[in-house]
């Protein structure tokens, strides 16, 4: 016996066969290759002619939906419906480009993957984690975690959770050592997370050994790869339970947005949570922690990412190889001490670099390409000093924290992204004092050599 009354049923059943309709087409677009479902996603003809025949996705920027009788009203607020409701929830902007991004990340992926968007990069590493603290059995909890990771991160755990919340944080200093990784785990472990490649230090770790290790302890493996995108690198390939994307970054490439987003598979492992937590995370995130704690993303932001996410394989792919041209002037130039970038054989990370970060579907001519994407750092051999009279002197390159973008940008996180965990936290993290992280934009990279000439030349 249903538990809804005949009317609120009815509703149910005719929105049950229409999900049937719309899980068929989301089936085909599976079958698509990279490009077309990151410039379709999961929009077709029908649906543009349900919105007076728009060939782009359209905006939805009211916050509520408006139901047309109490019955439908029910059925959606009980969660029976697709419906949107309220746009803190749900949007249907922001469905064109969850589903995107789900598909996008979840390509080649057996699974059915699924994603909730939120209003920041910092909103969805805390969406992605936060579940997994609840308080069990009053015994001290621990969370595993490569200590080479964003600033923001970094705060979170050692800060909100650690300080705020008496969460033991047990930090990776060596993320290649597999050995510290599994020396950590417990069973008192909620979940171990990994960024890859890291953000300054273009960090990497054995992301399917790790994973190992997480699955023995029954725990799930978060990872951010927001510097790679899931043009380079799909870590859910190599048993990575969760990723969570800073789409602020290289996603959303011109620039205009601040945004995250939760995706993850069904069926992940957790020791912790309600069935719903494991059976479809990404969708549990959406319908109680999102709700609750409410970071939702502007749908203005979601439709700008959306056009951004159209070309990504393309941008990734020349940004990729200028950047490795301005990666190998810096190695060779007297001024430079080291250049971080795993594209480089100098660095420890190259070979897991060469096994995992690959151009989705191959180059122009359908060849498997290794790419490496467009963030490097670097420091010189004089140090601060010279990295900040450099710095100062760029012309072109903005100074600014900022990644991922249309235009060349570089900061010294010691100073900015990475200052407020200060110098223990940034040994930790194995953040260089004079470190200059450079994102490479889409200017010609004859120009971006010039710039960091005349600039190295003031130093
Ligand atoms: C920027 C960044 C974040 C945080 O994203 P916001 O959108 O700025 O909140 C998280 N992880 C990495 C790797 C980042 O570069």
């Amino acid at each position: 016996m249903s538990e809804f009354s005949p009317g609120v049923q009815a509703v149910i059943d005719q929105a049950t066969a229409a999900a049937q309709i719309v899980r068929q087409h989301r089936a085909r677009v599976r079958q698509r290759r990279f490009d077309t479902i990151a410039v379709h996603g999961i929009y077709n003809m029908q649906e543009a002619l349900a919105n007076q025949g728009s060939i782009i996705e359209p905006a939805f920027f009211a916050p509520a939906q408006h139901f047309a009788n109490s019955d439908t009203m029910e059925a959606a607020l009980a969660y029976q419906i697709p419906a949107w409701t309220y746009s803190r929830v749900a949007n249907p902007t922001l469905h064109y480009l969850e589903e995107t991004l789900a598909l996008l990340e979840g390509y080649g992926l057996e699974a059915e993957t699924h994603a909730t968007l939120t209003s920041s990069g910092m909103a969805a590493v805390f969406l992605a984690t936060v579940p997994f603290l609840s308080i069990e059995d009053g015994r001290q909890m621990n969370i595993v975690a490569s200590a080479r990771c964003y600033g923001g991160t970094f705060q979170l755990f050692s800060q909100r959770y650690a300080v705020e919340r008496g969460v033991e944080v047990r930090w990776v200093q060596d993320p290649l050592n597999l050995d510290d990784w599994a020396s950590k785990i417990d069973d008192q472990t909620r979940f171990v997370f990994g960024e890859t490649p890291s953000n300054p230090g273009l960090s990497m770790f054995d992301m399917a050994g790790v994973a190992e290790l997480a699955h023995a302890a029954g725990i799930p493996l978060i990872v951010d790869p927001t510097v790679a995108t899931p043009a380079l690198m799909r870590p859910l390939l190599d048993g990575a339970d969760i990723i969570v994307h800073s789409v602020s970054k290289s996603l959303s490439f011109s620039g205009f947005v601040i945004a995250g987003a939760v995706i993850a598979p069904v069926n992940i492992p957790s020791r912790v949570g309600p069935d719903e937590l494991r059976a479809n995370f990404a969708l549990y995130c959406k319908g109680f922690p999102l709700r609750d704690h409410g970071p939702a993303l502007s749908p203005f932001n979601a439709l700008m990412a959306l056009n951004d996410l159209r070309t990504l394989r393309h941008r990734m792919d020349f940004l990729s190889v200028n950047t490795l041209r301005i990666a190998h002037w810096l190695e060779a130039h007297p001024k430079v001490e080291h250049v971080y970038y795993p594209g480089l054989s100098s660095n420890a990370e190259h070979e897991i670099a060469q096994q995992t970060m690959w151009l989705v579907d191959g180059d122009a001519s359908g060849q498997p390409a290794n790419r490496y994407g467009h963030l490097l750092s670097f420091t010189l051999k004089d140090g601060l000093q010279a990295a900040r009279a450099t710095f100062d002197s760029f012309e072109m390159i903005w100074r600014g924290t900022d990644l991922g973008k249309v235009k060349s940008v570089a900061t010294i996180p010691a100073i900015s992204t990475h200052q407020q965990q200060g110098e223990s936290g940034r040994s930790l993290a194995a953040v260089q004092p004079g470190q200059i992280r450079l994102s490479v934009g889409a200017e010609h990279p004859d120009d971006i050599l010039a710039d960091l000439e005349q600039a190295l030349s003031q130093a």
